[in-house]
């Protein structure tokens, strides 16, 4: 869509939005805000997602948090091409939403990506361990794809690859073929959270994945290491979709003091082999702030004040960098790097009920760390792991039903 026709298009959507923002708990925007967008819409920085050749805008959408369609329609009218779900956001909830919003709009008008939760994973070690855990996966896509309502998706991934073997594991490196074979997706990609560096470059060596979906932020301690991955993924061709961009979205525990989310996002971006950032966007002004930021995506000096680039000491915030240099250092072995996400989602995104099923994962006992005298754990940021784990493992006392759906 031209610019010109779309500026009017959103003028016309937004009407539908504003209204719907005076409910409460719905999309979160004042009127002024519409009406400063409207009259400040930018055009969008568009990438090429490696081989697949799509041209996408640096920004997508990650729905996790969302549950209001308004929002993914306002997102679709601004220009946001690539959402991402799965399924199991929402228990399939948010499958189904995306489903109502995609039946009135025409198929090329948006990507979706989806994936499901791989059983059978031994996350300390950062590998698959069980063969048959395809069957699964499989029915998990199948049964997603009916949610949608949709045929195929553009992209299917294969989520929580981690060492080289989990990426080369081949009965999910077959199911996933498979699924581009029958048609069921038009693209395949792997997403890592962990051993991040190693999975990219497995990712690019099986000469069979179309992309790779990595946690890439403005914390990551081996950002040279990193770079030098996602430059190798993309010379061979890899698309490139950062996320985890915000890194916790706040400096502390209390939610005080929030980190710079633009900045955030710009710092991804300046790396030019990353096609586009996933944004876990879930209100009306974080979109529009997204759109705009991508008229100029140079830092500020500003800016990197703002996400301590430059200082000696900086403050790790509530990001885990998902290292495990932890897990041997624990005698009891604990899946730190699991309770250390769980307990991000839980104060950094507000996502209590995605905390407590991160937290099932780990599978830490009741009244963690009392077998220890004191915690001994030399954490790579600095985090005093034994006082998190004990604040986190309290929420696998609250009942589901009192967490924020
Ligand atoms: S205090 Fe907890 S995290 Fe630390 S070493 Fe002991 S069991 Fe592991
Ligand atoms: S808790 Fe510390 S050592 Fe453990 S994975 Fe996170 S950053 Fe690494």
């Amino acid at each position: 869509m031209e610019t010109n026709q779309r500026r009017e298009f959103l003028k016309k959507s937004l009407l539908g939005i504003s209204a719907a923002c005076l409910l409460p708990g719905v999309v979160n925007a004042s009127t002024d805000m519409v009406a400063f967008q409207l009259s400040g819409q930018q055009d969008l920085v568009y990438r090429t997602l490696g081989k697949t050749g799509l041209k996408i805008p640096g920004i997508s959408m990650g729905t996790s948090n969302i549950n209001n369609p308004n929002l993914i329609r306002a997102a679709m009218d601004y220009g946001i091409k690539l959402f991402t779900t799965s399924s199991y956001y929402g228990e399939g909830n948010n499958e189904l939403m995306l489903g109502e919003v995609f039946r009135s709009r025409s198929r090329d008008s948006f990507l979706i990506a989806t994936s499901s939760r791989p059983e059978g994973m031994d996350r300390q070690a950062g590998i698959f361990t069980d063969p048959n855990a395809v069957y699964k996966y499989v029915e998990d896509i199948e049964e997603g794809l009916k949610r949608l309502g949709l045929n195929y998706v553009d992209i299917l991934f294969l989520p929580f690859t981690a060492k080289r073997e989990s990426v080369f594991f081949e009965p999910f490196l077959r199911m996933m073929e498979n699924f581009k074979t029958q048609g069921k997706t038009r693209f395949i990609g792997t997403t890592t959270h962990s051993f991040c560096e190693e999975a990219i470059r497995a990712a690019a060596d099986t000469g069979l994945y179309d992309m790779v979906l990595t946690s890439y932020n403005f914390q990551t301690e081996n950002v040279s290491e990193m770079n030098d991955a996602i430059a190798y993924a993309a010379n061979a061709g890899l698309g490139i979709i950062g996320m985890k961009s915000q890194a916790g979205g706040f400096w502390d525990r209390e939610r005080t003091k929030p980190i710079n989310s633009r900045a955030t996002i710009k710092w991804v971006l300046q790396n030019e082999n990353v096609t586009t950032v996933l944004s876990g966007m879930s209100t009306l002004e974080q979109l529009q702030q997204n759109i705009a930021l991508m008229a100029n995506l140079k830092l500020t000096e500003q800016e990197m004040n703002d996400l301590q680039l430059t200082s000696a000491n900086r403050n790790p915030g509530l990001y885990c960098q998902q290292c495990s240099r932890c897990i041997p250092q624990c005698p009891n072995n604990y899946d730190i790097p699991t309770v250390m996400r769980s307990y991000m989602y839980a104060y950094g995104y507000n996502d209590l009920r995605y905390a407590k099923k991160t937290l099932g994962y780990a599978k830490i006992p009741a009244n963690p760390c009392n077998s220890c005298d004191k915690c001994n754990i030399d954490c790579t940021v600095g985090f005093d792991v034994r006082t998190k784990i004990q604040d986190i493992a309290r929420l696998n006392d609250v009942p589901n039903e009192f967490l924020r759906a």
